[in-house]
């Protein structure tokens, strides 16, 4: 479906991303991996799909750096056809304690990075009158959770500048989204879990299962090859007319 197409997906040497980038290169999208740590190996395992894969280390709190990334993109490949906004980072910490420099990363990553891929590749979605920009919230887009202040105001946020964006492109083929998961089991929640275990002193299986327990009424994580799944819907022709949705994939975690 997506054969020729390139889709670009920032953060994706891990968790989600790399989940999303696998699932458009498995329907034939060359693409643009970002993020950091090892890159080798994301690479080589999108390769094995038959589709070529590039890598650009780009560090999305930088607004220089993801300019240079989108450049690298359009010179590789022409332009950015599927745009996936989804590194991100997590803190934990009550508002009066909350560092002012997490607070500053977490809104440049999560949130402002999204306004500068956007602003730098819809124009050549534009003019090839086809795009899919598909931005990475989660279930903290939509409601809350003590602690995260900063998170959910990024979440919220990314929410909507989707909605603005598919407004701004409604009349072309150029359509904006986002999905929203709950848990998902990938490094950054299970950092979380690893805290918590920690902090009340409980195996980390308990602190697995009290977590989900907590927000997610289905009891079972969503999984990245789901999300996968969505946005490779997202991009099909019968997502034409989806447009400035946030798509929860929670478990019900929002439905309380
Ligand atoms: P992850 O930690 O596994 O992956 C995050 C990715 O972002 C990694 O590739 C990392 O290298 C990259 N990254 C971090 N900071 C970066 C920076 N400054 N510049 C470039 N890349 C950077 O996390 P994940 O769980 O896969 O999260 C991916 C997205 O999904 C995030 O936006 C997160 O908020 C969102 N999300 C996750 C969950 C969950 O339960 N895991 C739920 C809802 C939403």
């Amino acid at each position: 479906m997506l054969k020729g197409k390139t889709a670009l997906v920032t953060g994706s040497t891990s968790g989600i991303g790399l989940g999303i980038a696998k699932a458009l290169a498995q329907q034939g999208a060359h693409i643009v991996l970002n993020g950091f740590g090892d890159s080798a190996a994301p690479k080589a395992e999108i390769e094995k799909l038959g589709v070529r894969a590039e890598y650009h280390g780009a560090d999305m709190s930088k607004p220089s750096e993801i300019e240079d990334m989108m450049k690298f993109a359009a010179a590789k490949f022409g332009r950015v056809d599927v745009l996936v906004n989804n590194a991100g980072i997590q803190h934990v910490a009550k508002v009066e304690d909350f560092p002012p420099e997490k607070w500053d990363a977490i809104i440049a990553i999560n949130l402002s990075s999204a306004f500068h891929t956007t602003r730098l590749a819809v124009p050549a979605m534009r003019e090839a009158n086809w795009g899919r920009v598909i931005n990475i919230a989660s279930a903290h887009g939509l409601v809350a959770s003590a602690q995260k202040s900063a998170y959910v105001a990024a979440k919220h946020g990314i929410v909507g500048l989707t909605k603005a964006v598919a407004l701004e492109t409604a009349t072309t083929g150029v359509t904006c989204n986002a999905i929203c998961p709950g848990w998902v089991l990938t490094p950054l929640v299970q950092k979380q879990i690893d805290d918590r275990a920690a902090r009340e002193g409980i195996p980390v299986e308990q602190a697995r299962n009290e977590l989900l327990g907590e927000k997610q009424p289905s009891l079972q994580f969503t999984t990245v090859d789901q999300l996968g799944g969505l946005a490779v819907f997202l991009c099909s022709p019968a997502a034409d007319q989806v447009r400035g949705v946030a798509w929860q994939v929670d478990g019900g975690w929002t439905a309380q």
